[in-house]
């Protein structure tokens, strides 16, 4: 996690002469360009040249055209510019090394500063020691780093970075970046923190619309106990109150386990999700226990049933308006969320869309190539032979919510209890966990120094929730292991979550302390830090001393990642064209946008799942909380799967998890393409997963 910049730190801009001509020719920047500029860029271009060469030509037509784009009138006039330029350009080498030093000793003083300070701020509302306070909720909720991206520009750091390091695009990053040094890698992500200056209000938009949408999504819950079928049964007991579609699906989930009535439910939760998608749900049932509803019919009665203390609703006056349908709501807040980030548009004139800031600056991968990815799975021959085995698995045809089949289950040696009993006896305390650390590390493959040292630059905490890691963001602080125990001792739930985030701190300690820049430090996204925190979480019975799991239970775990990465897929296929189709009709209704995604929704399934499910126009694939809430992330949640896929295969063929982990989190925060390369000798792609999951198919078809 990064705490300054967050959510731009990882940016990009068009070429440099591009982007230059872009700034001095056009008029889309938010802001007008003074009408001084061009006559001082030139004057300062001829000055820098003749004081230092015409060697010196290049960065000071590139460094000018920068800060330009940049300067807004209240940054001073055409004096103050002229000075800022002649006192701050850099022009020889020395200097030059001189000022990127400044700026990587004292941006991890602040990035780690700034990480300290909300930890600690945060120490009552994370930690397990004693109740939480009003004054606990406002220090933990509060952002010191909030700011400092306009005080950098206020006070002119930034134009002193963007004077003198280049911007650089997704596009040179991708063709020139292997052939950087580590060197201009690291300037290149220096200047890249100051790509954007995006005004307070243009924010301000955003924040409003990230809190508007993620309250529709929070408080939209279903009383399931309220659902009735044709017979007028309740499937579902009562205070059952499942939030969309988070907790639905994994309704789903859990009901292959009910024999009796499992398939009925799942029925009706799929009818209650399609109603969603379509907004043809009754906006009377939407988090409301009052009423009883049939999906099917759309029929809805105030109920007699009392399941809550919520307080009854304002009588209806007719049945008519019992039923009224939600009012298109799901997508207007979409709307409003799109019309949010959009404002941003003309501030990021070389990703001047959300969509292009999604996959260029925040996955660095193009667009066309996550697509392309996207569809190697969807359309792979393996799907129909993944879906032939689940309705073997399931003795019946597919059904569309099929696409949320879990019961590739891993068969344990042992029961949940029995892991309880040992690790409690193991670990019955944070502190006896601390201890073992640097055990745990040796069985992992590291050697006995390299874990004494990760083991000394880890702090144990009690969490108050399940647990997470916070890296230190400066070398002279140690990363944080929060880790849940109970007065009766760690369970084996708890052990499983502080093995996985102890991967977070070891990759957080090797990538930070033992990196040649700290300006790299890092992964390139959340995705790879994940990976490798799983390489560590899937050894967790091993380090216990128990048996690891057999080629059966593997070949399981590998089938249920493929078929969640086959419906994630679709889910984030239909993310994109949404967002293309809102840019393309950027005035639409709410209704429009409706219609739009519904068709979108059935066009992805018609072409990927309805030759294996045997039926069409199915919309569930819209059903997704995060596409209103999460402006485009989707498409992370498949990208994520081949990754961990790729880095397993790599730890497996080398053998030795200790030295191989060390390599690839020293690698730091390159492209993700340039990283993979390094780590495993190829670009980001399915290969991996797919291949595992043909290993995985023939191992379950050949005779045991
Ligand atoms: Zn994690």
């Amino acid at each position: 996690m990064r705490f300054l910049f967050q959510g731009i730190c990882l940016i990009s801009v068009l070429s440099v002469s591009s982007f230059a001509q872009t700034i001095l020719s056009s008029s889309v920047q938010g802001n007008s360009q003074p009408t001084w500029m061009k006559a001082s860029l030139e004057k300062l271009e001829r000055e820098l040249v003749a004081k230092y060469g015409e060697a010196q030509r290049v960065r000071a037509h590139r460094g000018l055209n920068q800060i330009a784009s940049f300067w807004r009138n209240e940054d001073g006039d055409a004096a103050t510019f002229e000075t800022f330029v002649t006192t701050n350009f850099a022009g020889d080498q020395t200097t030059l090394d001189t000022v990127f030093n400044r700026f990587e000793h004292n941006l991890e003083q602040l990035d780690g500063h700034m990480a300290e300070i909300g930890r600690e701020f945060r120490n009552q509302s994370d930690l397990d020691v004693g109740p939480i306070l009003g004054v606990d909720e406002v220090f933990a909720a509060y952002d010191p780093s909030a700011h400092v991206s306009d005080d950098f520009f206020q006070n002119k750091l930034a134009f002193i970075v963007l004077l003198n390091f280049p911007l650089t695009t997704l596009e040179q990053r991708l063709t020139e970046g292997e052939k950087w040094s580590r060197r201009e890698w690291a300037e290149a992500r220096l200047a890249q923190r100051f790509s954007k200056r995006i005004p307070a209000d243009v924010n301000q938009a955003v924040s409003e619309a990230n809190a508007a949408t993620g309250r529709y999504i929070a408080e939209y819950n279903i009383w399931m106990h309220h659902l009735l079928d044709a017979n007028g049964n309740r499937l579902f007991p009562p205070k059952l109150r499942l939030l969309s579609h988070w907790n639905l699906r994994d309704e789903i989930k859990a009901d292959y386990s009910d024999a009796k009535s499992g398939l009925a439910k799942q029925r009706m939760i799929q009818q209650v999700m399609e109603r969603i998608v379509t907004q043809t749900i009754p906006a009377a049932v939407v988090n409301n226990p009052n009423y009883d509803w049939n999906p099917f019919t759309n029929e809805v009665k105030p109920s007699a049933v009392k399941d809550s203390d919520a307080n009854a609703p304002p009588p209806a006056t007719a049945a008519s308006a019992l039923s009224a349908p939600e009012p298109n709501t799901r997508y207007a807040k979409l709307l409003q969320a799109f019309q949010a980030v959009k404002k941003i548009d003309p501030y990021s004139p070389t990703a001047p869309s959300h969509i292009a800031r999604s996959f260029d600056e925040g996955r660095e991968i193009p667009e066309a190539r996550v697509k392309a990815m996207l569809e190697q799975i969807l359309s792979s021959p393996l799907a129909p032979q993944v879906a032939k085995l689940i309705e073997a698995r399931l003795g019946r045809p597919l059904e569309p919510f099929d696409i949320w089949y879990n019961g590739f289950r891993q068969r344990g040696n042992y029961t949940e209890a029995q892991l309880d009993e040992i690790v409690a006896k193991k670990y019955p305390t944070a502190e006896a966990y601390k201890r073992d650390i640097p055990n745990i590390l040796v069985k992992l493959g590291f050697t006995k120094e390299r874990a004494e040292y990760l083991a000394n630059n880890i702090v144990v905490d009690p969490a108050r929730g399940s647990g997470h890691a916070l890296g230190a963001a400066m070398r002279s602080a140690p990363a944080h292991l929060r880790t849940r125990v109970e007065k009766s001792g760690m369970n084996y739930k708890g052990y499983n979550i502080a093995v996985h985030e102890m991967g977070h701190n070891v990759e957080q300690t090797f990538s930070l302390n033992n990196i040649d820049h700290t300006l790299l430090e890092g992964v390139p996204n959340t995705a790879f830090t994940e990976a490798l925190a799983f390489v560590f979480q899937g050894h967790d019975l091993e380090l216990l001393g128990l048996a690891k799991p057999d080629a059966q239970s593997r070949a399981l775990k590998t089938l249920n990642d493929f078929w969640g990465t086959f419906e994630i897929g679709g889910v984030a296929l239909v993310d994109m064209a949404v967002w293309h189709w809102m840019y393309d009709h950027p005035n639409a209704t709410p209704a429009e946008l409706k219609d739009a995604t519904v068709q979108i929704s059935k066009d992805v399934w018609n072409k990927y799942y309805a030759p294996i499910f045997g039926k069409r126009d199915v919309v569930l694939l819209g059903v997704y909380s995060h596409m209103i809430d999460s402006f485009l992330y989707l498409p992370d949640y498949p990208v994520g799967h081949m990754i961990a896929f790729q880095i397993e295969e790599q730890m497996e063929n080398a053998g030795n998890i200790g030295s191989e982990f060390e390599r690839m989190a020293t690698v730091g925060s390159v492209i993700p393409d340039l990283w993979m390369r390094k780590a495993t000798g190829a670009p980001v792609g399915p290969e991996a997963l797919l291949a595992e999951t043909k290993k995985a198919l023939s191992a379950m078809t050949s005779p045991q």
